[in-house]
C-alpha cells in the first residue's frame, strides 16, 4: 500500500498484517514490559481453555514469576466469573488503565469495563481490534515476565490483534480435548500459528479422562492421549494431560482458582509441571 492510500489507522487496516509502511512500524513498544505472551487458544468453545489460561498463571505466579491475565474473548468473558472479580472494575489513573488483581494475577477482561455483568457487548470487528490494542498497549502492567491471554475458539480478530499488536516475544498454546473429532480443529490453530509464523509452546489435552473423587480412579469418559497423538502428527511438543476433575469445576465456578488451593494434588502438580516446560 503507498502512502497516499494509508488510512493511518494500522489497527483498523485489513491490510495491516502484510503492510510495509512506516505508521505500521511504528507501533508502540510494549516489548518492555511484556516479557513474553502466550496466547491459549482453541478450535472450539467449551474445551477449557478459560480453565487453562486462569490455572497456567496461577502456576506460573506461584513460581515466583510476574503474570498478567489479559481475556480477550470480548464476547463471553469468563475470567471475571472464575475469579470471582464480577464486582470488580478497571480504574484509570488518568494515563492508563490499572489492571484488577488477585490470586496473584494482574487481571483485564472487558467484563471487568461492564457496568452490568449481563450486558452484551455488540462490536464489529474494528471496535473489538480497538480495545483489544489498548488492553495491550495502555494498560499499567508493570513489568511481566509473562502475560497470559485467554482468546475465544477461533483463529479471528482476537489472537490476531493480540499478535499483531505486540513486539516482545509471543507464543501460543493450543488446548484441546481427547477426541479424534479434535484434531481438525488443532489443525486450523496451527495452521494459524504457522501463516503468523508463531512459535506453538505445544498442545494441552483436558478433560483427559475422569478422576474418580471416592476412589481416585481413572475412566476415559473423551477417550485418553488424542492430544498427544495430534501433538506427534503435527510435531509439535506435548505439554499435558489435564483430567475432568469436579474440583476443577467447582473452583470455577465459586471463583477460587483450583492450582491456587490445590498445588499439592495430582492435577495440581500436573498444571505445576507445565508451567515449568514453559518457564524453561
Ligand atoms: P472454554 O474457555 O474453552 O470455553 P472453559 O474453561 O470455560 O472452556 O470450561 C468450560 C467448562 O468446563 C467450565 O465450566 C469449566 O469449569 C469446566 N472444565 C474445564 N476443564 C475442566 C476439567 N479439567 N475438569 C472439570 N471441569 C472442567
Amino acid at each position: 500500500m503507498n502512502d497516499s492510500e494509508c488510512s493511518h489507522n494500522c489497527s483498523n487496516c485489513s491490510s495491516a498484517a502484510n503492510c510495509s509502511s512506516k505508521k505500521d512500524n511504528q507501533k508502540p513498544d510494549n516489548s518492555k514490559f511484556l516479557k513474553h505472551t502466550i496466547v491459549v487458544m482453541s478450535g472450539k468453545g467449551g474445551v477449557g481453555k478459560s480453565t487453562i489460561s486462569v490455572n497456567l498463571a496461577v502456576s506460573l505466579a506461584l513460581k515466583g514469576k510476574k503474570v498478567g491475565l489479559l481475556d480477550v474473548d470480548i464476547h463471553g468473558p469468563s475470567i471475571p466469573t472464575m475469579l470471582h472479580l464480577q464486582n470488580e472494575h478497571v480504574l484509570s489513573n488518568g494515563e492508563k488503565l490499572l489492571p484488577v488483581e488477585k490470586a496473584g494475577l494482574k487481571v483485564i477482561s472487558v467484563g471487568l469495563l461492564l457496568e452490568n455483568p449481563d450486558d452484551a457487548i455488540v462490536w464489529r470487528g474494528p471496535m473489538k481490534i480497538g480495545a483489544i490494542t489498548q488492553f495491550i498497549n495502555d494498560v499499567e502492567w508493570g513489568e511481566l515476565d509473562y502475560l497470559i491471554v485467554d482468546a475465544p475458539p477461533g483463529t479471528g480478530d482476537e489472537p490476531l490483534s493480540v499478535f499483531q499488536t505486540l513486539t516482545g516475544k509471543s507464543s501460543a498454546i493450543i488446548v484441546t480435548t481427547p477426541q479424534e473429532v479434535s484434531a481438525a480443529d488443532v489443525r486450523k490453530s496451527l495452521s494459524f500459528c504457522k501463516i503468523l509464523n508463531i512459535k506453538v509452546e505445544g498442545i494441552i489435552e483436558n478433560m483427559s479422562g475422569f478422576v474418580c473423587p471416592c476412589c481416585k480412579t481413572l475412566t476415559p469418559i473423551f477417550n485418553i492421549g488424542g492430544g498427544e497423538k495430534m501433538a506427534k502428527e503435527f510435531n509439535v511438543p506435548f505439554l499435558g494431560k489435564i483430567p475432568i476433575e469436579p474440583a476443577i469445576g467447582k473452583s470455577c465456578d465459586e471463583g477460587e482458582v483450583f492450582a491456587f488451593a490445590n498445588s499439592e494434588t495430582e492435577t495440581g502438580k500436573i498444571f505445576a509441571e507445565i508451567a515449568n516446560k514453559i518457564t524453561d
